[in-house]
């Protein structure tokens, strides 16, 4: 039995999303995320890739990535969130996700993009609707750039890499 069912979403502006079809334990692989393997070089050569942001870009070394821009690719349907439920996992040439929460039957599957935070950011607002959203799809170390509210937390962070 699948582990999700896919339906509409306030999150994503293209109206999808991915929800749990039953209780999920915490470390359960949900799915794989799927794509083709490209070589680096052509991500850096390609104009389809000439994007700041690689919604569905995944480095998984050296060489290859992993692009996920396809529709057969159902996970690239999860959606971004600041507090998400789920993250992506990889080894060797694959990449799956992982439920890092014990997740509700009925409850959308959330993974944080990662994405940085550049002069590009307002461009990708977030829609998550978590308490602590910071309006926009930034990883979690860089939110505080944005929204001094999380500056306290990052703080730490900052003298424990000594920056
Ligand atoms: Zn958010």
């Amino acid at each position: 039995m699948k582990l999700y069912r896919i339906k509409r979403s306030k999150i994503d502006n293209k109206g999808r999303g991915l929800y749990a079809a039953k209780d999920i334990k915490k470390g359960t692989k949900i799915l794989d995320y799927k794509g083709k393997i490209i070589t680096n070089k052509q991500v850096d050569e390609s104009d389809k890739y000439d994007n700041g942001k690689p919604i569905y870009l995944f480095t998984l070394n050296k060489r290859y990535t992993l692009d996920g821009d396809f529709s057969w690719n159902t996970a690239g349907l999860i959606n971004h969130s600041c507090n998400p439920n789920s993250q992506y996992d990889g080894k060797g040439l694959k990449i799956w996700i992982t439920a890092i929460k014990d997740i509700k039957r009925g409850e959308e599957f959330t993974c944080d993009y990662g994405f940085g935070y550049d002069e590009d950011y307002r461009q990708f607002p977030c829609k998550c609707g978590a308490k602590n959203c910071c309006g926009f799809i930034v990883r979690e170390e860089s939110r505080w750039r944005i929204n001094k509210k999380f500056a306290m937390s990052n703080k730490k962070k900052l003298i424990n890499n000594s920056h």
